[in-house]
């Protein structure tokens, strides 16, 4: 049949989006509500969230930011990293795994993933520790979780702190046990595309409370308000180290209170949808459906597939570009972050990650989220089956 992308008729009307929310009235009256309370922000909803929030994963202790690239701004802040310390983390991420640690002055290294499950690989960490290591932060990228016992070793020989990047695995088992109790700090994100939102949004769940005091003293600009000289007033507060303004409001707390309650049910509807991609393309040779790692259950922000490029006539651009003029709407996660221009200029050279490198060139995610349609997901795969099999060789 004719490509879309050379004027044949799309095998879908409408574009579908890689990722959105699902937006319920329960949603919207959980917002309205507060609106007509006494806090739109710093109330009660906020306390509310970071306690559902901590329960669900199992964690002592959550504190709510403004967003996820925020929290982990202050997770980095908690952990001590300064100028002049290294933090390593995975090239395959959203930029802001690695922006955090620039934002402290100090130097991300990017350690190469595993070819199978895309996510870093602890083999290449230890090599890359030196006497200026503070951290790692790995990511459960797609929404499986890395290692973390692995990661756990490593951080307790070498003394490091773990700050796990879990914006896409809310609701992710490893070994059993929900992610978010295995690391130092564990962040979660609420942007609209991860598992639920609070429009912009991100948290830290930790187990120690010195963690959890440091990131509510980030999040609120450095200030403290208790154990005060008794001779002061009644007004006075003082600044004791250079935070910032990254709280969330009360609205977007109710948001995501009322969106927790639906959390499972989203799960479960991200894995009937994954499981049906992976049931339709295991046939493909021109195809590598997610390799799922024994012991852990991904929570499936995305489904990523990769390209057999070698039994293709065509790169990923095109195939991209073809479905993407069938209206299916693909996406690239992600350029590796020493890609971008900016990590360029501090001197980051291609050939760093060798593994990630060639995985970015072949990888696409396909669209996935809790409120697709049998149908959507249907023409998902008839667009993927169609597009593939004109290019392949
Ligand atoms: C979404 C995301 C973030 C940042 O979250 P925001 O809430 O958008 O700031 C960080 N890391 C990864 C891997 C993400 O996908």
């Amino acid at each position: 049949m004719k490509l879309a992308i050379q004027g044949g008729p799309p095998v879908r009307a409408s574009f579908l989006s890689y990722g959105q929310q699902w937006i319920e009235e329960d949603d919207i009256e959980a917002v309205v509500e507060t609106l007509k309370s006494p806090y739109l922000t710093q109330g009660p909803k906020i306390y509310e969230f970071e306690t559902r929030v901590a329960e669900y994963v199992g964690a002592n202790y959550a504190v709510a930011f403004s967003n996820g690239t925020a929290a982990l701004h202050a997770a980095c802040f908690a952990a001590g990293i300064e100028e002049g310390d290294e933090v390593i983390t995975t090239p395959l991420t959203f930029v802001a795994s690695a922006n955090c640690v620039l934002y402290r002055g100090a130097k991300p290294v990017f350690a190469d993933i595993d070819a199978a499950t895309y996510n870093i690989d602890p083999k290449g960490i230890e090599k890359l520790i030196t006497p200026k290591t503070k951290a790692i932060i790995p990511v459960d990228f797609t929404g499986q979780p890395v290692d973390l016992d692995a990661i756990r070793k490593i951080a307790e020989k070498h003394q490091l702190v773990v700050i796990e990047d879990a914006a896409h695995a809310l609701g992710a088992t490893y070994k059993g046990r929900k992610v978010g109790t295995f690391s130092d700090m564990t962040m979660f994100s609420f942007h609209p595309v991860k598992h639920i939102t609070t429009g912009e949004g991100g948290i830290i769940v930790t187990d120690s409370e010195d963690y959890a005091k440091k990131l509510r003293l980030f999040r609120t600009h450095g200030i403290i308000k208790d154990n005060i000289s008794e001779d002061q007033g009644p007004w006075y507060y003082e600044m004791v180290s250079l935070g910032f303004n990254y709280r969330l409001t009360d609205m977007q707390a109710s948001l995501g209170l009322s969106q927790l309650q639906k959390l499972d049910d989203f799960i479960t509807q991200r894995m009937k949808w994954a499981e049906r991609y992976n049931g339709a393309f295991k046939a493909m040779p021109e195809l590598v459906t997610p390799f799922q790692l024994a012991e852990t259950d991904s929570s499936w922000h995305l489904y990523v597939i990769r390209l057999n490029l070698h039994l293709l006539k065509v790169s990923r651009k095109e195939i991209f570009e073809a479905l993407h003029a069938e209206n299916i709407g693909v996406q690239v996660h992600y350029i590796p972050v020493y890609y971008q221009p900016y990590y360029k200029k501090l001197g980051y050279e291609k050939g760093l990650c060798p593994i990630a490198e060639e995985t970015y060139d072949a990888i696409l995610s396909l669209p996935l989220f809790p409120k697709m349609t049998l149908e959507d997901v249907e023409s998902v795969i008839e667009g993927v089956k169609k597009v593939v099999s004109f290019y392949k060789k």
